[in-house]
């Protein structure tokens, strides 16, 4: 909590009423479908995405399936900032589309009954447009920045004296003219997100007060989220067919919630209208998501190493290029499940096809492929 002892004269809550700043948080949050890297199955939100969004994204800590220590901890410090009448620390998320960022975001808002201001990287493009957004914050509100590490760098080095002193610097004048003021701004909470912390710069980086890294959600969790998902849909479903689209969601809930409104397409077009393991394997072999949970691309990825670069390794860009995908897409969306799981392996040469994607494919992997890999393989 760093930045906790330059938070004098942090303004209470002036009476706002925690439902009151719920309503607030979910009148403020429009849902994000330009900014962000799309990926039929895997990236984000798109097509009826948004429109199922609203309805499905839980809205309180009880409803935040997973990541439990993770919540733990911010209860707690939501709990500590409420009772001192101070805005939350800066916090950082990262981790892979999907996985909940802007939903814990949304949450903490909610809890702490004040106004979500959401943002994106890109878009906040000069520090007029910064000012602008600071100055329309309440006291202790939360701005989230998706995509935190696109910040342009003049915009970010703006911020941080907002960050640090609650104040900003406004130019007046031009030429010889030309002088700065500092102009308060309500005590708030940074929350930003990202896909790849190693991107952010050391001094925005030592900005946060807490960092919370997001992962991939164990099957067990998925289907439990799978199973709220459905309810809320008022959508029948078995307890072994919210497994099943469990383990084919590339352990990230917004992957599970698109494949389960896929079945329920499937599943009362062609069924009963319940969901059962029927529906789901229906689903899946229409839509090419097979055993692993993996797509068109995944398989794509995969292959492109196996056969035309012998297991790798194989430089990203060149894979970009084979792919005809942009080298972030691939190193945000497709390649952190396919590492977490133990099919891809990164190196100092490039990516290699580890045994358990040659066993994938059903293919037997060239002798000699393992002892050159295993000299290349080093923790990154
Ligand atoms: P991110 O911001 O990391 O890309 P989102 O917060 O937009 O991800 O989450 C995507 C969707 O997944 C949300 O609409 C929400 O319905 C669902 N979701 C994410 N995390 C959880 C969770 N822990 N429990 C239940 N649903 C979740």
């Amino acid at each position: 909590m760093a930045n906790g002892s330059r938070r004098a004269g942090g303004a209470g809550q002036e009476g706002r009423s925690r439902a009151a700043g719920k309503l607030a948080a979910e009148a403020a949050v429009e849902p994000d479908v330009g900014g962000r890297e799309g990926r039929a199955v895997g990236g984000g939100l798109q097509g009826d995405d948004v429109r199922y969004d609203r309805a499905l994204r839980p809205k309180v800590f009880a409803d935040y399936i997973g990541q439990e220590k993770h919540k733990e901890n911010l209860r707690v410090f939501v709990e500590a900032a409420r009772r001192r009448g101070e805005p939350l620390d800066h916090l950082l998320l990262s981790g892979p589309p999907g996985l909940g960022k802007t939903t814990l975001a949304q949450i903490l808002a909610a809890e702490m009954g004040v106004t979500l201001h959401m943002t994106n990287g890109p878009v906040v493009e000069h520090k007029g447009a910064l000012a602008g957004l600071l100055t329309k914050l309440g006291p202790n509100d939360i701005l989230f920045i998706d995509e935190i590490h696109r910040l342009n760098p003049i915009v970010e080095e703006s911020l941080y004296p907002a960050l640090e002193d609650f104040q900003i610097e406004v130019v007046t004048g031009e030429g010889a003219f030309a002088s700065s003021i500092q102009i308060p701004v309500n005590p708030f909470t940074l929350v930003g997100a990202t896909t790849r912390t190693g991107l952010l710069t050391g001094p925005l980086l030592s900005r946060f007060g807490h960092a919370v890294r997001l992962d991939f959600y164990p099957p067990e969790e998925l289907a439990r989220i799978v199973a709220r998902s459905a309810e809320l849909l008022g959508v029948p479903i078995t307890a072994p067919a919210a497994h099943e689209i469990a383990v084919r969601s590339r352990g990230t809930p917004r992957v599970a919630n698109r494949l389960l409104r896929r079945c329920r397409d499937f599943a009362e077009v062609l069924g009963s209208g319940a969901i059962d393991e029927r529906a789901v394997g229906t689903a899946c072999e229409r839509l090419d998501i097979d055993r692993a949970g993996f797509d068109e691309m995944d398989r794509r990825l995969l292959k492109v190493i196996l056969d035309d670069y012998d297991g790798g390794p194989v430089g990203v860009e060149t894979l970009a290029a084979a792919l005809g995908e942009p080298r972030d897409t691939i190193e945000d969306v497709y390649e952190p499940y396919l590492l977490q799981q133990g099919y891809l392996g990164r190196t100092p040469r490039g990516r290699i096809a580890t045994k358990r994607a040659y066993d994938h494919f059903g293919r037997a992997r060239p002798a000699g492929q393992a002892a050159l890999q295993a000299g290349l393989f080093v923790e990154d």
